[in-house]
């Protein structure tokens, strides 16, 4: 580890990954800091992701997918089906990862682009000069280093504590963090070509269930549920549990995972003096899904991007890393991430009267000509009620 660096990117996930590799191939000397020791493990993740989404910034390869889905399926609280896929779905679905896998490949791309990687490195401060950020202590095997850039990327995902350092405000409401728990199962019968959701303020308060396929005969089935609907006995765990029981009384358990997701709005600014803020660490997951992994790549790439703009013109101050904050913010992912917070608020707080009405009225349509925007039209003509509560949907 040397004493000085441009750009200092503190998270080994897919926002640290892509930001190193977008600094580096822009000519910057980077060093990425992962407190892990491996890269990508342990998976706090269920690994969906869409495939054009993915096609962006990585070609899919065999060896870092371990189920190629044709479509989604919704299920109400009382069992009311609604499947979507190909064209219907927006082309062509998705992929279930394995993020051992990916989340290395990705991180050997920033290395072959010429980026430093150190594991087992935890920042545990950052260094103040001047009132300005200017680095981070980091600790890796027992020896403590002070290491100087010129613009720290906070890619430290949920837990962020990076951006809290520097002064911005990062917490999120209780009611806001989904508590999750996926189990890995084997051995089960199940569709292993759809991504299965299932909707119940009953069997999974502020949240959903989720069934994603890991192989012909193993998934993983988790839950999440919101913070403050978690207590002693009905904790994401208890709830999954009785999701199994009832649903895959023979599944063999081979995993147990816990973690949280943020369902806030994004950080007000996600840049400061000298710091950019990415992915989860900037409460960048989607509202409705959770998902994470591409918003995190997307402002990745963007944020080691701007640092090398930034760093070349010589100002690397606040204003002049606006632009990063700017663009994500105004862009497709600011105005999803924006929709979607919307639409997470009215539906977490629908009983299973409500949400069974709504699946059933997805479950009457013929999917082979769906437009999202038909979709939500037809839903929103067989439940009128629907419009006071979403009325910026229609
Ligand atoms: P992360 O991938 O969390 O990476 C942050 C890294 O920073 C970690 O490796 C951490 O160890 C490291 N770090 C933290 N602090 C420090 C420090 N002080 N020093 C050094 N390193 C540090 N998203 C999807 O798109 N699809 C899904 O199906 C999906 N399912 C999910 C299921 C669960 C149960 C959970 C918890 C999340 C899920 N997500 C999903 C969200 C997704 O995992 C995240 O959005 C994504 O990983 C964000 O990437 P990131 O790079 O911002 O953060």
């Amino acid at each position: 580890m040397k004493e000085t660096y441009d750009v200092l990117v503190v998270g080994g996930g897919p926002g640290g990954a892509l930001a190193a590799k977008a600094a580096a191939e822009a000519g910057l000397s980077v060093l990425l800091v992962e407190k892990r020791p491996a890269i990508g493990a342990p998976v706090r993740c269920a690994e969906g992701i869409g495939k054009e989404a993915l096609a962006e910034f990585i070609a899919a390869d065999p060896k870092w997918i371990s189920a190629d889905i044709e479509r989604a399926v919704l299920v109400g609280p009382d069992g009311t089906r609604f499947t979507i896929g190909g064209e219907a779905a927006g082309g062509k679905v998705g992929y279930v990862l394995d993020r051992k896998i990916f989340d290395r490949e990705l991180i050997w791309r920033a290395a072959e682009a010429g980026a430093e990687i150190q594991v087992h490195a935890r920042a545990s401060a950052p260094i103040i000069i001047e009132g300005k950020l200017s680095g981070a202590i980091i600790h890796q095997h027992g020896k403590t280093y002070e290491v100087r850039a010129k613009v720290v990327i906070a890619a430290d995902g949920v837990e962020s504590k990076f951006a809290k350092w520097s002064g911005i405000d990062t917490t999120v409401p209780l009611w806001e963090l989904e508590t999750c728990a996926q189990y890995i199962v084997n051995d089960i019968d199940f569709d292993c070509k759809a991504n299965v959701f299932h909707v119940s303020n009953e069997a999974c308060p502020w949240g959903y269930i989720w069934i994603f396929p890991k192989g012909p005969r193993c998934a993983n089935i988790g839950i999440g549920i919101a913070g403050t609907k978690s207590g002693e006995g009905h904790r994401a765990k208890d709830y999954l549990d009785k999701y199994l029981a009832k649903e895959f009384p023979n599944g063999k358990v081979t995993e147990l995972i816990v973690g949280g997701v943020s369902v806030c709005k994004p950080l007000e600014c996600t840049v400061a003096d000298n710091l950019i803020v990415v992915g989860d660490a900037a409460r960048l997951s989607d509202p409705i899904t959770g998902g994470g992994i591409y918003n995190a790549m997307y402002t990745g790439n963007l944020a080691g991007n701007i640092a090398a703009t930034a760093i070349k013109n010589g100002d690397t101050s606040k204003k002049a890393l606006m632009i990063y904050d700017k663009t994500w913010r105004n862009g497709p992912v600011g105005t999803t991430l924006a929709r979607n917070y919307a639409v997470k608020e009215s539906f977490i707080k629908m009983d299973d009267k409500k949400l069974n009405s709504i699946v059933h009225s997805m479950s009457d349509l013929k999917i082979d000509d769906l437009s999202v925007k038909k979709l939500v039209l037809a839903i929103f003509k067989a439940n009128p009620w629907l419009a006071l509560e979403l009325p910026h949907l229609l």
